[in-house]
């Protein structure tokens, strides 16, 4: 089983009744939902609101794959929670960040970039264009999917050039975007995938549930270990290896 936990800040749900409507037990239950229906996939969720924001060395230890949207309260999330997150990654957890969560301090932690971009609420349609139809994140969308409604983000998105673009977003208003990104840092992966403005049902597309599903198959880890710096002998020494 691929241990997944959704981590939402869950503010704009108690606070905004147009995002309440779409998503009234929080964007982490609406994604634990669908993702929970898998057969591979056990999931639990967490928010900003919880003690340590749900954050744990323990809970991270016990979760393979961390997806993570925030927005408006990136702040809040304690530096003691980003490192944690940070540390779990570069062991190998796998981690998604969704949408906003480009300006998150986790994602700009393992990044070490701003992770700025340009953007406009402007109720835009949205065009995902798969670029590499390949990729098992890809799996199952074909050339390309459609959002009605869309929050635009626009390049530059300053970040470090992608291991991998999967996927590229043009909007109605034209602006392009690169909507799927894949990264490696230490032994995690991490995938960015800019879909999910929170007052838009973005979440109960089918495409960006399978995109979603995939990613976090992809991102599990195969490996998990700190690598550490060793201070070490010839590989003959009869007093061993490692000093
Ligand atoms: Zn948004």
């Amino acid at each position: 089983m691929i241990r997944v936990l959704v981590w939402n800040e869950f503010r704009h749900e108690k606070t905004h009744e147009c995002v309440k409507a779409i998503y009234p037990d929080g964007i982490h239950e609406a994604i634990a939902e669908f993702l929970g229906r898998e057969e591979d996939i056990e999931v639990r969720t967490a928010y900003l609101d919880q003690e340590n924001h749900g954050i744990t060395k323990e809970v991270l230890d016990a979760t393979d794959v961390l997806i993570w949207w925030g927005h408006m309260a990136h702040n809040q999330v304690s530096d003691e929670a980003v490192a944690l997150v940070k540390d779990a990654v570069l062991d190998g957890m796998g981690a998604i960040f969704l949408h906003s969560a480009h300006h998150s301090k986790p994602f700009k932690a393992l990044m070490g970039t701003s992770c700025n971009l340009t953007w406009r609420e402007s109720g835009d349609s949205e065009l995902l264009w798969v670029i590499d139809p390949a990729h098992p994140i890809t799996r199952g969308i074909d050339r390309f999917f459609k959002l009605e409604h869309e929050e635009t983000y626009g390049e530059p998105f300053v970040i470090p050039n992608p291991d991998k673009v999967l996927l590229i977003g043009g909007y109605s208003g034209g602006e392009v975007f690169r909507s799927g990104v894949l990264y490696e840092r230490g032994n995690g992966k991490i995938f960015y995938f800019q879909p999910g403005h929170e007052t838009f049902p973005t979440f109960k597309v089918p495409e960006v549930q399978t995109v979603i599903k995939n990613a976090v198959r992809f991102v599990a880890p195969a490996y998990r270990a700190k690598v550490g710096c060793p201070h070490v002998r010839t590989v003959d020494d009869p007093d061993g290896y490692v000093r």
